[in-house]
């Protein structure tokens, strides 16, 4: 599962459970996005959104938030992949390096309906269904549908993308900074340790963009 994690919420960690107890999976990797370049980011990155390089905390904040969220659970782990990758990360590259790590291992890539779109829309199907199999599970506000993918996916083997209903948690990473930036409580949104993380390292203070100087 990719994602900027900024921070990881407990919106992520559910889809990641659901999905593996649904596929029977032995192992879910938590894929932290790289820093993006200074300008902007591009479609099709890994969790389908444009960043540009202040908006997003550092990598090894998000790596060590994403990493602190995942410990407890024997079957979660994180890979630093995309993070040792330098600029923006995009799907096919995420999967092209965890197919390297992990040749024999079946791979399924999760991502929530409201990402799913763009990361198929742009980049080469063929590739990316060659690499692993899909799934996009539900997210509160967004419609769990491709649509605009229909014309390709009637073209696609079965189980290549498969859509999954999961609990639904109305949760993300935007409205959490907009908490911890006005000084409202995050706690129960994420996981207790990304809350102190959080206070420990003094993010999210100045979201969304920093104060012109004062000289
Ligand atoms: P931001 O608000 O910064 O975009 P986010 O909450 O969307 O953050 P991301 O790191 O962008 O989190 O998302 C990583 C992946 O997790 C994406 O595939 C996204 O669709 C999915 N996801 C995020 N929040 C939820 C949620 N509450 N339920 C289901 N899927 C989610
Ligand atoms: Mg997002």
């Amino acid at each position: 599962m990719g994602g900027t994690f900024d921070p990881i919420h407990n919106g992520h960690l559910v889809a990641g459970s659901e999905v593996a107890h649904r596929f029977g999976l032995d192992e879910v990797i938590f894929v932290p996005t790289g820093q993006p370049w200074q300008k902007t980011g591009r479609a099709g990155s890994t969790d389908g959104q444009q960043h540009s390089a202040r908006d997003v905390s550092p990598a090894e904040d998000r790596y060590l938030m994403t990493v602190i969220a995942t410990a407890s659970n024997p079957r979660f782990s994180v890979s630093r992949v995309d993070i040792d990758r330098e600029g923006n990360t995009y799907t096919v590259d995420t999967l092209r390096d965890l197919r390297r790590q992990l040749p024999d291992a079946e791979l399924f890539f999760i991502t929530g309906a409201d990402a799913l779109e763009s990361i198929l829309s742009w980049q080469d199907f063929d590739e990316l269904f060659s690499l692993a199999r899909f799934v996009g599970v539900s997210r509160p506000g967004y419609e769990l549908s491709a649509t605009h993918l229909a014309k390709h996916l009637r073209e696609l083997p079965a189980d290549t993308l498969r859509m999954l209903e999961i609990p639904a948690l109305a949760i993300s990473s935007t409205e959490c900074r907009a908490r911890a930036a006005a000084g409202q409580p995050v706690w129960y949104l994420v996981p207790d340790g990304v809350v102190q993380y959080i206070a420990k390292r003094g993010l999210y203070r100045s979201w969304p963009h920093p104060g012109p100087s004062v000289s």
